[in-house]
C-alpha cells in the first residue's frame, strides 16, 4: 500500500491495547481518520485508554458499535482472531481487512525477518535478537512479543533490521507483507477451535508468511516437520532447512555432536551442541534457525557460539524454578499445546509429576500417551478441563485432581519423591483460573518458592 493514499482514509482498528493504540497513531500521523474500538470494558482497558487520549484518537470500549463498519480499511491487533464475528461481519460488507503486521510492514525500510510456527516463536525471535545485540547490529525486536511493530517501525533505517515474531491470526491478514528472511519452525495442532478443527486451514495460515516472498528472499524451515514439508512446496524463495535427523547440503544440521551449517556451500561449525544453555531438541531447532538467520545477516560464528552459551532462555519456557529435597520444579506455563508438552516431556530423563489442562483448545492428547505411561508417575489435572484430562489418560497413569494451584503444589509436594520433576506444562490456555499464562506461572513459582 502506499502509505501517501491514507490521507483522509477512514480506517476502523480493531483492539486498543497496546499494538492497536500504536497503528493508529502511526495510521493518524500519515493522515489516516482513525477509529478504535474494542469490546473490552474500559475498566479492562484503562491503561490504554490514556494513550488514545493523549494523541486525540476517537475510540470506543465495551462494544464494537455500527460506527465501526464506517470505513475504507479495518486493521485487526494481534490478539483478534480471524474469526472473530467483527472481522466476519467486515468481510461480509467487502471491507478490507488487514493486521497490524501488514500495516507496519508499508513503513518499514529496513528488511524483515519474520519467525513463526505452533511453536518456539518467542524463544528464536528473542534469541534471534540476542545473537544481533551482541554483534552489535543495529535492530529491533518486535510482533507478538511485548514491543508493538507500529509503535518502532519508523525509527528504522535501510541498514537496520526488523526481527519480527508473526502469528498466524496476523498472517491471515497480510496483503503485500514481504520478509526478507522467514523462518517456519513447526506446525502442529494449535488453536484448531479458531481455524474449524483443520489442519489444513491451519497450516494454510503459516504459510502466508512466505507467500510474497521472491527468489532473493530466504525461508528457513522444519525438514523434519510433516506438515512443514508439506506447505513449504508452494514457495518461491530460497529454501534453507533445519533437521536433527539428517545433514543437509543447505541449512543447519547435527554432525558428531555439533550444530553445523551449510550456506551456499560453505560448511561452518557453530557449537558443541552440549554447549547450548537452553536444553531439549526443541530448542536445539530454535538455536538452529536463530544462528542461520544470525550467519544470513553477516554475523560471525564465534559471536553467535558465545551467544548460544550464554542465552538462559525466556521465562515461563521449561524454567527451572528450585529444587526442594532434591526434587526439581519446572515452569512451562508457556505450553499451551499438545506439541509444546510432548517436547517437555522429552526433555526428562527423571520420573515426572505433571501439571496439565486448563481451557482447552480442541486438544488431542493422544501424541502425548506413550511419554505419559513411560515417564509420568502422576498427572495432577487442573483447571477447567481436569475432567477431559482425566478421561483422555485413564489408566496411562494415575491420575489426580486439584481444584486449585496451591491445592496442586500441595499435592505435588507429597507425591513426588528425591530425583522426581514437578512440570506445569498444561497444554491448554490459562483463561479458566488465570489472567494470562505468565499469571498461572508467576502463581506456580511463588508456590512452590513458598515450600
Ligand atoms: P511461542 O511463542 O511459539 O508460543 P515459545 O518460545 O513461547 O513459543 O514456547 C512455547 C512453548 O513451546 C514452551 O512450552 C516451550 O518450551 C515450547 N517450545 C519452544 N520451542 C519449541 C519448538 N521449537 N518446538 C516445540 N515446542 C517448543
Amino acid at each position: 500500500m502506499d502509505i501517501n493514499l491514507l490521507q483522509n482514509k477512514k480506517v476502523s482498528i480493531i483492539g486498543a491495547v497496546r499494538s492497536g493504540v500504536a497503528v493508529a497513531a502511526l495510521l493518524k500521523s500519515h493522515g489516516a481518520d482513525v477509529f478504535v474500538s474494542d469490546s473490552a470494558t474500559a475498566n479492562k482497558l484503562q491503561i490504554f485508554i490514556p494513550n488514545l487520549q493523549a494523541e486525540n484518537i476517537d475510540y470506543e470500549v465495551g462494544k464494537h458499535s455500527e460506527r465501526v463498519y464506517k470505513c475504507e480499511l479495518m486493521v485487526i491487533s494481534p490478539g483478534v482472531p480471524s474469526n472473530a464475528p467483527v472481522v466476519l461481519e467486515a468481510q461480509k460488507r467487502n471491507i478490507k481487512v488487514v493486521s497490524e503486521l501488514e500495516v507496519g510492514s508499508w513503513f518499514c525500510r529496513a528488511p524483515m525477518v519474520a519467525i513463526t510456527g505452533s511453536n518456539g516463536k518467542t524463544t528464536t525471535t528473542t534469541l534471534t535478537g540476542r545473537i544481533l545485540s551482541d554483534a552489535a547490529k543495529k535492530h529491533v525486536v518486535a510482533g507478538n512479543i511485548g514491543t508493538a511493530f507500529s509503535s518502532v517501525v519508523l525509527g528504522l533505517a535501510e541498514t537496520d533490521i526488523a526481527v519480527l515474531e508473526v502469528s498466524s491470526f496476523q498472517l491471515d491478514h497480510i496483503d503485500k507483507f514481504r520478509p526478507t528472511i522467514s523462518v517456519l519452525l513447526n506446525i502442529t495442532p494449535d488453536h484448531m477451535d479458531r481455524y474449524d478443527h483443520s489442519m489444513e486451514k491451519y497450516a494454510a495460515s503459516k504459510a502466508r508468511v512466505f507467500k510474497n516472498q521472491l527468489a532473493d528472499d530466504v525461508l528457513i524451515y522444519n525438514i523434519d516437520d510433516d506438515w512443514t514439508n508439506k506447505i513449504i512446496l508452494q514457495a518461491q524463495c530460497r529454501k534453507i532447512g533445519l533437521s536433527v535427523h539428517q545433514k543437509l547440503t543447505s541449512g543447519a544440521f547435527v554432525e558428531d555432536g555439533k550444530l553445523v551449517t551449510s550456506i551456499c556451500g560453505t560448511r561452518t561449525e557453530i557449537i558443541d551442541i552440549d554447549q547450548i544453555f537452553i536444553k531439549g531438541t526443541h530448542n536445539l531447532y530454535n538455536s538452529m534457525a536463530a544462528a542461520l538467520v544470525g550467519q544470513l545477516l553477516g554475523v560471525d560464528k564465534n559471536r553467535i557460539q558465545s551467544t548460544l552459551k550464554t542465552f538462559k532462555g525466556v521465562e515461563h519456557r521449561l524454567e527451572f524454578v528450585r529444587t526442594i529435597n532434591n526434587v526439581s520444579y519446572y515452569n512451562d506455563s508457556k505450553a499451551t499445546n499438545v506439541d509444546s508438552v510432548w517436547y517437555a516431556l522429552q526433555s526428562f530423563k527423571e520420573p515426572i509429576v505433571l501439571f496439565l489442562g486448563g481451557r482447552d483448545k480442541g486438544n488431542d492428547y493422544s501424541r502425548l500417551s506413550e511419554l505419559v505411561r513411560k515417564q509420568v508417575k502422576t498427572i495432577v489435572a487442573i483447571g477447567e478441563s481436569a475432567n477431559l484430562v482425566e478421561k483422555s489418560f485413564n489408566g496411562a497413569t494415575v491420575i489426580k485432581k486439584a481444584s486449585s494451584m496451591e491445592e496442586a503444589v500441595d499435592m505435588a509436594r507429597f507425591l513426588a519423591q528425591p530425583g522426581d520433576v514437578v512440570l506445569l506444562s498444561p497444554a491448554c490456555s490459562s483463561f479458566d483460573w488465570f489472567k494470562n499464562y505468565e499469571h498461572r506461572g508467576e502463581v506456580f513459582k511463588q508456590l512452590v518458592n513458598k515450600l
